[in-house]
């Protein structure tokens, strides 16, 4: 078995992963964050096929529109250097402090307007630069306090603000689909669409179901006790599976996102 990877593996690689910087719960910062062209350029000689982004990871929140564009040129001329692709796009609705309480669920109906025009900005960025695939992974998207959101509101707003995205991809003719990334907790006490069964009955109750699946991450799954395995076996079965996210975990604990294969290398198989 071949352990050389090559592009026909389709491997791609977050820029917030191979750029973290190393802050976690309890420190800040251990090193600098990875440029967005070193990135690019090492990941192109170790065989990767493509990489994925958050708006934030690409410009820092608050850029103005000519840094932003500055980094979007960087960006595209190593892409152009190097051949890797985009295939898949994202937004952060959960680092801002703005973001506190979620993005399209905020209790704030200006946080909920102003996601919504984040998220439409990176969807643009992400159909000029090829992107197949939109994940959303609502991090905020919860409570810590059940008294402290009304889950049947919150929904129907994450719901209506969904149905948005995808009747503004049919009306441009946009060759994108959206991918619903489950967490069920962190850094909520509760996340909305907490498990791949979650996020699949709720795609169900779209407009348009079919622009809609899901984005296990390895993790995600294994942080609840669930069969990671089991989990994306559904997704197939019902047409789901959408994207990946492959990292590694050990048992019911914290998000660690370890390399994958670590924590449960038979699962990994
Ligand atoms: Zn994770």
């Amino acid at each position: 078995m071949a352990t050389q990877p090559t592009r026909d593996d389709k491997f791609s690689f977050g820029l917030w992963t191979v750029g973290y910087n190393g802050t976690d719960p309890f420190g800040g910062p251990t090193r600098p964050q990875l440029d967005v062209v070193e990135a690019v350029t090492r990941l192109a000689e170790l065989g990767a096929y493509g990489l994925t982004f958050h708006d934030d990871d690409l410009f820092a929140f608050g850029s103005t529109d000519a840094e932003r564009q500055k980094q979007i040129d960087r960006l595209k001329q190593a892409l152009s250097d190097t051949g890797l692709i985009i295939p898949m796009v994202t937004t952060n609705l959960f680092s801002a402090p703005v973001f506190k309480d979620g993005g399209f669920t905020s209790n704030d109906r200006g946080v909920r307007r102003f996601a919504m025009r984040k998220a439409m900005r990176q969807l643009e960025l992400g159909v000029e630069l090829g992107a197949r695939t939109f994940v959303m992974w609502g991090g905020r998207e919860g409570a810590e306090y059940d008294t402290a959101k009304d889950i049947r509101g919150a929904l129907e707003r994450y719901r209506e603000a969904v149905n948005f995205f995808a009747q503004h991809v049919v009306e441009k003719g946009y060759d994108i689909r959206f991918a619903i990334e489950p967490k069920p907790n962190e850094p909520r006490g509760d996340i909305l669409l907490p498990t791949v069964g979650h996020a699949i009955a709720f795609i169900e109750t779209l407009e348009r179901p079919e622009l809609f699946g899901v984005n296990p991450e390895v993790g995600h799954e294994q942080m609840a006790g669930l069969n990671f395995t089991a989990g994306i076996a559904q997704a197939l079965y019902q047409g789901k599976l959408f994207h990946i996210d492959l990292n590694g975990q050990r048992g019911i604990k914290y998000d660690q996102d370890l390399v994958f294969g670590h924590g449960d290398m038979q699962i990994a198989f």
